[in-house]
């Protein structure tokens, strides 16, 4: 009998009951890592993505070194790097004083010293192309969980509603919540995320993109401001981040105001600024930092910004979530493959060790991003002069054993989670 017999996976029972091993909700980069990762394993996963594809305006396009390793380790890095992608080797701000690079990759020990700057959409659409590969993945897009089925205790699935606008049932051993900031499987599982909150918010709108535009990001902070710009392939995707709760005063001020701001910090794209004329154009983001106090509960886990909203400082929130997938694949994949043959609950513990390997990395992180938000960004904001980083940390940059740590967090972050060679192997005949 098939593994698929044997777990009743992929059948519809009864009133459109699905069965699955692991449901993990939100198609971002946490939960499609997940699902490939367990896909790989054997394990029965059904992935459900509440949009009806992976295009989305409000997400960051970086890939870190340490998920190009872990790609790599599984033969995926090299069909990555064939899409279109950009690389960024080191972060460099003009000061007062000249150019000040606090970060620089190249000199990092990895085959990839870089950041691979990629529209987040073709990500995810790699990552769930390659786990259709396995018999045991499915993918649901447009379905957006409702609620969460509870039996005796625990969680034994979700209800969704699908495109049809029909309501589903999935039932399954374990439900990953990885579906982002605003957390629906989190709020329904009763968790409250602690929030901090940095002292920004960002204005995020799109710019026109010419072929013979640079590629990559384009980011200058300086005299209160701090603007960015994302290469998304056909448009720029645009960042300028104000102190918190200083749009209305912006807003009063007209969207001209906005448009000469920025223009002040990137002058060489003051012509494509002047398509922004209203507005409606423009979306404020709320920047947010929390942290669950508990990530998992009977059934239920919560990974990635689910479990702990990361702030923009250093761009690793998906990073972060990546490195909770791989864990969570790493300490879950046995005992839900085991789960699934023999029809036995998975054991708590299980879970609590996830968050365990897990939490340690994401407290640090986000102390080291409160630090800079508190004595860098919020100085910065907040005054008119141009940036001027203090001589101490130019000196500490200068030191060879110190000057690659900015460096090494931000590609790698703190105790990353690895995949082993060898140990997410498709087994002959698993792939379609
Ligand atoms: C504007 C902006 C820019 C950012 N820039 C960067 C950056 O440059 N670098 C970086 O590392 N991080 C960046 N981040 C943070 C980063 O996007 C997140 O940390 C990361 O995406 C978290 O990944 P995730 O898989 O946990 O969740 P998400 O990427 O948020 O994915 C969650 C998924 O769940 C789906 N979903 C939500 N609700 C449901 C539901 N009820 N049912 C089914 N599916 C559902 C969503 O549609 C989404 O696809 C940025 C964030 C924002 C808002």
């Amino acid at each position: 009998m098939s593994l698929t017999e044997a777990t009743g996976t992929r059948t519809n029972e009864g009133a459109g009951i699905l069965r699955t091993t692991c449901c993990v909700v939100g198609g971002g980069p946490g939960g499609a890592v997940l699902a490939l990762l367990l896909a790989r394993k054997g394990v029965d996963v059904t992935l459900l993505e509440a949009h009806p594809d992976f295009d989305r305006e409000f997400r960051g396009d970086t890939i870190h070194p340490s998920v190009m390793e872990i790609l790599d380790e599984l033969g995926l890095a090299d069909g990555l790097l064939k899409l279109r992608h950009s690389k960024v080797r080191n972060f460099t701000l003009q000061t007062a004083s000249g150019p000040f690079t606090p970060v620089n990759l190249s000199r990092l020990k990895t085959r990839f010293p870089y950041i691979t700057l990629m529209p987040q959409t073709s990500f995810l659409e790699f990552v769930t192309g390659e786990a259709a590969r396995y018999p045991n993945f499915r993918l649901v897009m447009g379905a957006r969980v409702k609620e969460l089925v509870e039996e005796g205790g625990a969680v034994r699935g979700v209800r969704y509603e699908g495109r049809d606008g029909e309501d589903h049932e999935v039932r399954s051993v374990l439900v990953v919540g990885a579906d982002g900031r605003g957390s629906r499987v989190r709020r329904l599982a009763g968790f409250e995320p602690k929030k901090t909150s940095p002292p920004m918010d960002v204005l995020w709108f799109k710019l026109p993109r010419e072929e013979e535009d640079p590629a990559g990001v384009v980011g200058r902070f300086g005299r209160g401001r701090i603007a960015v710009m994302l290469d998304r392939d056909d448009y720029w995707q645009a960042g300028y981040v104000i102190p918190k709760g200083t749009f209305p005063e912006l807003r009063h001020a007209g969207v001209g105001e906005l448009r000469r701001r920025f223009v002040e910090l990137i002058p060489e794209f003051a012509e494509r600024v002047g398509h922004l004329t209203e507005w409606k154009q423009v979306s404020l983001l709320s920047v947010e930092s929390s942290r669950c106090e508990r990530w998992y509960k009977p059934g239920l886990l919560l990974i990635g910004d689910a479990a702990h909203v990361m702030s923009p400082v250093g761009g690793v929130g998906i990073n972060y979530a990546i490195q909770d997938a791989v864990a969570a694949a790493n300490i879950l994949s046995g005992p839900l493959a085991e789960s699934q043959s023999r029809l036995t609950d998975l054991e708590v513990r299980y879970l609590a060790r996830v968050q365990l390997r897990r939490e340690l990395p994401t407290r640090a992180i986000q102390a080291a991003q409160s630090l800079v938000q508190r004595n860098v960004l919020e100085t910065a904001l907040h005054s008119d002069k141009p940036f001027e980083p203090p001589p101490i940390v130019r000196l500490l940059l200068r030191v060879p054993i110190v000057r690659d740590i900015p460096a090494r967090m931000v590609a790698f972050g703190l105790w990353p989670s690895w995949v082993k060679k060898g140990d997410y192997a498709a087994s002959a005949g698993s792939v379609a």
